[in-house]
């Protein structure tokens, strides 16, 4: 049949994503709903890992697409509207922040941060968090915990330490600080700190704010590259821009990804200029790729950050996503098998008290896409979710959550 995976078929996309061994493959989608090879209609409560913010088929960005398709879609030159769009950008991030380059995933963008820092302060460590996902690259993979990437290794050069969450204990979060700041006394000091301000891979924990702060300062004060990886957290997803960006928050890099070219394959560094001046990465091709910058990127995210501005959809995921959130402590707060429940803007995680191997397979089965990590069912719609969708996708969940009970 059609989308089904026979048992015998020869295992393509080994070791990729566990939704591949699903036996229904996605084929089309408008707005918030997508549509199975099975004939069925699921709603959207993943979005590709988080990354199709504007939803499945919007005319704008298609057409963005479309039209840079037939026009240009390669060039290692000048590109006047990614000029356009990078000048827009920096205009939205951090102050200070206003040296960008591009890649084509948030793994090169990552790596490439750790470089850039690493040249920029002649020092080679890098402090870490439990729970941390950097991508999975050889250039990171040490960098994200071993929880999530069985081949992580313990490094000599990769310092990993607590990672204090909002719920936290002030005694848990003392002891965060203390090992950042034996990390960043030592000598030699490290290169970098590099910090998710909400873990997404890691069970959608958000750090705790206070901690964000202080690491901002004691990284100033000791001369640490502060790397903030928005590349989950930005371009709205939480109802903010960008979740870290705060007045008390200085990064030295941003790392941006997924959500920034609604799906097409991207990833960007943002630094201030004297990080971004380190030679040699800073001499031309010193981190030149084939794909990063390309002209469908451009026209992606540019499409992209337009739909958001005009349509408001950042505050929109801030408005919903409450709401959402207040909804989910109603029904299903005290579900026996829900141990707890986080959340800020399109960002919320449902953790469950023990891990169940087919909580994906059983969620599809009641008509929603929800990605899985460990004990955390990752809801994380496109933003233009609305508030039907979201008392319908309330009720399933709640049906779902009798089954994976029993
Ligand atoms: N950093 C974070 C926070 C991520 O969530 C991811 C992807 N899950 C990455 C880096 C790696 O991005 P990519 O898969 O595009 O290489």
């Amino acid at each position: 049949m059609t989308g089904v995976r026979p048992a015998s078929s020869p295992r393509t996309g080994f070791g990729e994503s566990s939704a591949r061994a699903l036996p229904v493959a996605l084929v089309s989608g408008q707005g918030s709903t997508v549509f199975g090879a099975d004939g069925r209609r699921y709603l959207d409560l993943f979005a590709g890992a988080g990354r199709c913010l504007l939803g499945h088929g919007d005319p704008s960005f298609t057409e963005a697409i479309a039209t840079q398709t037939g026009r240009l879609v390669a060039s290692r030159h000048n590109l006047p509207s990614r000029d356009e769009y990078d000048a827009a950008l920096v205009e939205l991030l951090p102050s200070g922040l206003d040296c960008l380059s591009w890649f084509s995933t948030g793994s090169e963008a990552v790596d490439t941060a750790v470089r850039l820092a690493k040249a920029a302060t002649g020092r080679s460590d890098v402090v870490v968090f439990d729970g941390a996902f950097h991508g999975r690259t050889s250039g990171v993979v040490d960098l994200t915990d071993p929880h999530w990437n069985p081949t992580s290794q313990a490094h000599p050069g990769v310092i990993r330490c607590a990672y204090p969450t909002e719920t936290s204990t002030p005694a848990e979060v003392d002891q965060a600080r203390q090992q950042v700041r034996t990390a960043l006394t030592s000598n030699p000091a490290p290169a970098a700190v590099l910090i998710e301000p909400a873990q997404a891979t890691g069970g959608n924990r958000f750090v705790a704010r206070q901690f964000l702060a202080w690491l901002s300062a004691v990284c100033r004060q000791t001369g640490v590259v502060l790397i903030l990886d928005e590349v989950f957290t930005g371009f709205g997803r939480t109802g903010q821009l960008l979740l870290g960006q705060a007045a008390d928050v200085q990064p030295g890099i941003v790392v941006l990804g997924k959500g920034m070219a609604n799906g097409v394959p991207i990833g960007a560094v943002a630094a201030t200029s004297a990080i971004a001046a380190a030679p040699p990465l800073s001499l031309p091709g010193g981190m030149s790729s084939t794909f990063g910058g390309n002209p469908l990127s451009a026209a992606a995210a540019a499409a992209t950050l337009a739909a958001l501005r005009r349509d408001d959809l950042i505050p929109w995921a801030a408005t919903i996503g409450a709401e959402w959130l207040e909804l989910l402590a109603q029904t299903v707060g005290n579900h026996p098998a829900v141990a707890a429940i986080s959340g800020r803007g399109l960002m919320i995680g449902i953790q469950l008290r023990h891990a169940c191997s087919a909580a994906e397979a059983i969620l599809l089965d009641a008509g929603l896409v929800v990605g899985v990590s460990g004990r955390t069912l990752r809801i994380n719609p496109p933003l233009r979710i609305d508030r039907a969708e979201i008392g319908t996708a309330t009720d399933r969940l709640g049906s779902a959550l009798d089954r994976i009970l029993t």
